[in-house]
């Protein structure tokens, strides 16, 4: 007998749950469900648009995608076209892979002038993710602020500050291209609570910021400490090491002969956004670092900027039938179980940390457990699920439907461009719409 899965969410978490299942020999049918037309989650919505060798992972999820187990329905959101409780019913076993796909949000006072942004709706904004594409961010000053220290920060200040040739080779729209572009932007200050040595910044990409074409880190060299703090495992504490030795090099780069800059200002702690309706600057209190965690010490300064994004993490919205830690944001689990059939992966199971791959552990963890645990066929799976959907009159997105996109996306770039993307679920189903009646005539 047959089990049947349901996947919700198709990202890398979702992927990589299939493949497990799969790889494991597990007899079964996994429906992967997922709320956009597109697959792949941050790596088409998060992941830089100039790091496309990135975004080249996908081609392993293209191949679950071609298992004759897995179906993918895409354009289907859980929660509003199917709720978790009637997947539950129709399927032996559903995991959860929905990711984190909400800002944390700052809570500062003035947080609500314009001006104001999260990196969640930020990034999908310049990734051209269907839901942030009308964000039509206020970028009329000369200087952003970002806050956090992690590489979404980084993401968001290399591509504020890169040139328009820079830009040639990613798949960022042009709306976004061009507001960037035309925007006055030469001073991007990244702020981060603690010291450089706690920054988490991967140095592959810190370095990066090292190389731009037109400009310059700035780092104050009073602000570096000799060595990293004790208290850190020993690959923490190398890469931290690499992490000071790329900010020395920072700090005795010549910025002279770059028109614009990417500042790293440490030990700094947001405290209130000034302005009236609109962003105006931010002030910040200045913290010291004991035992790894910033304390306030009653010393303030102000920066003045006319945008201020907000890259300190993210977490899950409510999604009835799903408990929450409202500590950690995260599904609450037991090593990925939720309930008696009912399991969780990847960010939306163990919070809004890690690379890629990092998520691929727990995929073969929950295979396991329905290898061992779950009975098949006692639930009907995929013929029920289709009818739920034909009944509500939902056009759900196949695989195929996907590669057209995804082929007329590729054939839509300009030279050098990976590709042009759809940035509207009516855009996408228009054009499906339209091929598909061309493949009847
Ligand atoms: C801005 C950013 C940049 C990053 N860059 C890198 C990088 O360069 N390198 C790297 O290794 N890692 C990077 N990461 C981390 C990496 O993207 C994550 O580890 C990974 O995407 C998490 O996978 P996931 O499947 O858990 O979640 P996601 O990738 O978020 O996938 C979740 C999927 O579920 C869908 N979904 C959500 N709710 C529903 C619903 N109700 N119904 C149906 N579907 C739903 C979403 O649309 C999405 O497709 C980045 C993360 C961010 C935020």
């Amino acid at each position: 007998m047959t089990i049947s899965i349901a996947i919700v969410g198709a990202g890398p978490s979702g992927f990589y749950a299939a493949q497990a299942l799969v790889d494991r020999g597990v007899d079964c049918h996994i429906d992967l469900i997922e709320t956009l037309p597109t697959p792949y989650g941050l790596i088409r919505g998060g992941v830089a648009p100039d790091h496309q060798h990135t975004k080249r992972v996908t081609r392993t999820y293209e191949e679950t995608a071609g298992e004759p187990q897995v179906n993918f329905y895409g354009n289907v959101e859980v929660g509003r076209d199917v709720s978790i409780l009637e997947l539950r019913s129709m399927y032996d076993a559903v995991i959860l892979a929905i990711g984190m796909p909400m800002d944390r949000g700052l809570n500062l006072i003035g947080g609500y002038k314009r001006g104001v942004y999260g990196a969640a709706e930020f990034v999908g904004w310049y990734n051209g993710h269907p839901a942030y594409r009308d964000l039509d961010p206020l970028l009329e000053d000369k200087r952003v602020a970002i806050i956090g220290n992690g590489n979404v920060a980084l993401d968001i200040g290399r591509l504020l500050v890169k040139t328009r040739e820079e830009m040639t080779v990613t798949d960022m729209p042009d709306y976004a291209i061009d507001k960037i572009q035309n925007s006055p932007i030469s001073d991007v200050y990244i702020f981060g609570r603690r010291g450089p040595a706690e920054a988490k910044f991967t140095n592959v990409e810190l370095r990066e910021i090292g190389r731009l074409a037109d400009c310059a880190p700035i780092v104050d060299p009073d602000e570096l400490p000799d060595e990293v703090p004790a208290g850190f495992s020993e690959r923490d504490q190398r890469l931290r090491e690499r992490n000071l030795a790329t900010f020395r090099a920072f700090s005795e780069m010549d910025p002279s002969n770059k028109s614009k800059r990417l500042h790293f200002h440490f030990r700094s702690m947001p405290l209130e956004i000034l302005g009236g309706d609109r962003v105006e600057g931010l002030r910040l209190q200045r913290t010291v670092v004991e035992d790894g965690e910033a304390m306030g010490t009653g010393r303030y300064y102000d920066v003045l900027c006319g945008t201020i994004i907000a890259a300190v993490g993210y977490r899950m919205g409510p999604l009835e039938g799903v408990p929450l830690d409202g500590r950690r944001g995260n599904v609450v689990n037991d090593g990925g179980r939720v309930e008696d059939g009912f399991f969780v992966v990847g960010w939306a199971k163990r919070g809004a940390t890690g690379v890629i791959s990092s998520n691929k552990p727990d995929g073969d963890q929950v295979a396991e457990i329905i290898a061992n645990e779950i009975t098949p066929g006692n639930r009907p799976g995929r013929p029920t699920f289709e009818e739920h959907l034909t009944s509500r009159g939902i056009r759900w997105v196949s695989f195929e439907d996907w590669r057209y996109i995804d082929e007329a996306e590729i054939a839509a770039a300009a030279e050098g461009m990976p590709r042009k993307k759809f940035v509207s679920v009516d855009e996408m189903i228009t054009f499906l719409d339209k091929e598909e009646s061309r493949d009847k005539s």
